[in-house]
C-alpha cells in the first residue's frame, strides 16, 4: 500500500476531492497542478475556462448537457433541473 498520510487522508471524501483538497493547500491550480493566481482555485488559463462556464451562454451549455444526460438515463424528474 502506498498511503499519503496527512490531513486528508482520514476524510470520507472521494480521492479525486483529496487531491483537489491538498493542490489547494499548496496553492496550486486544480486541473493541472501550476501556481494558482489568488482567489481563484486554478491557474491563469483554467481561470478563464472556469469563468467562461459561468456567463449566461456557459450556463445554458451546462444545463443542455445535463438534460441530455438525464433524457438518456431515466425520465426526467423536474426536480433534477433546479
Ligand atoms: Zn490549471
Amino acid at each position: 500500500m502506498n498511503l499519503i498520510l496527512d490531513e486528508f487522508t482520514s476524510l470520507k471524501v472521494s480521492r479525486q476531492r483529496r487531491y483537489q483538497l491538498r493542490r489547494e493547500r499548496d496553492g496550486l491550480c486544480r486541473l493541472c497542478g501550476e501556481p494558482v493566481e489568488a482567489p481563484s482555485h486554478y491557474c491563469a488559463k483554467h481561470r478563464a475556462e472556469q469563468a467562461a462556464r459561468m456567463t449566461p451562454d456557459g450556463l445554458k451549455r451546462r444545463r443542455r448537457r445535463k438534460l441530455r444526460q438525464l433524457r438518456q438515463s431515466r425520465p426526467v424528474d423536474p426536480r433534477d433541473l433546479i
